[in-house]
């Protein structure tokens, strides 16, 4: 038997949520914060529900449901993905909204925390049918969003080409060029170089850091990586080309496979490109999807949904470092168990924040027309990266709890001071 996303989400049912919620209660017990900061950033600042009529090609009408939520802004215009899925709730998109706020205020930018999100599954439209939706919902939407509102992005599901496709209709709408309002475009019109592995990337400093934490030589490490889309392809990739990595395991929505030699990264995408999955790839093992979570590496890296790490398999996992490059793999009570294990672990809002910071720096040549050269931005990345690694791993020290407690601490604190000076508390 395989285990499809929708048994992921089966298996733990937690409201992503709550566990958000759950997660900064915990933090404000720490900090002693103040009753009225606390009270604010538990919940969103704003959220807004669309109902998108589209045009499909069969000439009928389908309204697709749609959401943006903006958890907080104190620090600057809220900033964060849209994701098209299936499985989308309102929920979900909080949880991941919170989650950017302090993406943002870790790696110290100056940007608040939103997300969006489409009930849909892209893998049945057209290519007509994804324009037309990513256009009506930056038509319902185009008032609230904006260069210095709430600034949208890839996630699950969409792309460069969806990001083009939303701020040209943004751009269509006001009336000129707005590039600003959009991160993850396409080079050609205002995306930034190395935006596309950008999420990897960040990632892998901060593993580098960790490695030498923990005194693991990377250089023939092996890795698990569940998810093979924009963050787990290009984490394999520059695992293998910037360390030497082994990737001995690989899982999709349908499949996974191992090979304790190591992949070609590049290999098992093309085969994926042609055959829909990494499942049957040549000479690979046939792997259960859920073992990947339990095999013996020493890196494991969650990069598909939510959920995936919880009470009833955290006990198994045997990897020394685990690198979320997905937000909200892991529930608090699988946090406990593997902090219990000694499993230093790399939290979603500092491991997979390159994506924010190389937006960031998309949106900074927008607004100033001016380009910067990849190794440029790889510099710019691996300095913000490297710095938030070791802010976290020095107040998880300091105040002897682990690594996402301590990333919340270290957030939370930069936001309610920001909240005190502004006066809203
Ligand atoms: P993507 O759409 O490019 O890829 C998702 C991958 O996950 C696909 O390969 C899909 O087959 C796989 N997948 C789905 N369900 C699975 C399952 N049950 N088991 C194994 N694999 C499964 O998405 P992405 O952009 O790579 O995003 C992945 C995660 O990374 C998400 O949590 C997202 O929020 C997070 N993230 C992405 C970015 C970014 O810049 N793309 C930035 C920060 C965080």
């Amino acid at each position: 038997m395989s285990v499809t996303e929708n048994d992921i989400r089966d298996m733990s049912r937690q409201n992503p949520f709550e566990i958000a919620q759950r997660q900064c209660d915990q933090c404000a017990d720490y900090l002693d914060l103040d009753p009225n900061v606390h009270e604010i950033i538990r919940v969103p600042r704003r959220e807004i529900h669309l109902y998108i009529p589209v045009r499909m090609d069969d000439n009928s009408v389908k309204v697709f449901r749609g959401y943006r939520v903006v958890h907080n802004d104190v620090l600057g215009p809220a900033k964060g993905g849209i994701r098209f899925h299936p499985e989308e709730t309102i929920d979900t998109v909080r949880a991941l909204a919170a989650w950017m706020t302090w993406k943002c205020a870790l790696l110290d930018l100056p940007l608040g925390g939103g997300k969006g999100g489409v009930i849909c599954n892209p893998k049945e439209l057209s290519a007509g049918e994804l324009e037309r939706l990513s256009r009506g919902y930056v038509s319902q939407l185009w008032q609230f969003i904006g260069p210095d509102k709430d600034i949208p992005a890839p996630d699950v599901y969409t792309n460069s080409q969806v990001m083009a496709w939303m701020m040209d209709e943004y751009s269509r709408i006001v009336g000129k060029n707005q590039f600003g309002v959009i991160t993850g475009k396409p080079p050609q019109i205002g995306g930034s170089l190395g935006r596309n592995d950008a999420t990897a990337r960040g990632g892998l400093y901060v593993l580098r850091e960790a490695a030498r934490a923990c005194g693991i030589d990377l250089k023939n490490a092996s890795l698990a990586i569940q998810g093979f889309g924009n963050a787990g392809y290009y984490a394999a990739r520059l695992a293998v080309n910037l360390f030497g990595s082994r990737i001995v395991a690989i899982s999709d929505s349908k499949g996974a496979i191992l090979n304790m030699e190591g992949f070609d990264p590049d290999q098992v995408y093309q085969y994926k490109q042609k055959n829909g999955s990494v499942a049957g790839f040549p000479g690979a093992t046939f792997l259960e999807p859920d073992k990947l979570l339990e095999l013996e590496v020493d890196v494991l890296c969650p990069s598909a949904l939510e959920n995936v790490l919880t009470a009833n398999n955290a006990a198994q996992v045997q990897a020394k470092i685990v690198a979320e490059f997905a937000n909200g793999p892991t529930t608090p009570e699988a946090d406990d168990i593997l902090y219990e294990k000694g499993v230093h672990l790399l939290p979603d809002f500092l491991c997979n924040a390159g994506g924010v910071t190389v937006s960031y720096f998309e949106m900074v040549q927008n607004f100033t027309m001016y380009y910067w050269e990849e190794k440029e931005i790889h510099e710019k990345l691996d300095r913000k990266m490297t710095g938030a690694y070791y802010s976290v791993l020095n107040t998880s020290r300091e105040y002897g709890i682990d690594m996402r407690r301590a990333a919340y601490v270290v957030s939370v604190k930069r936001v309610a001071e920001a909240m005190k000076l502004r006066g809203w508390v």
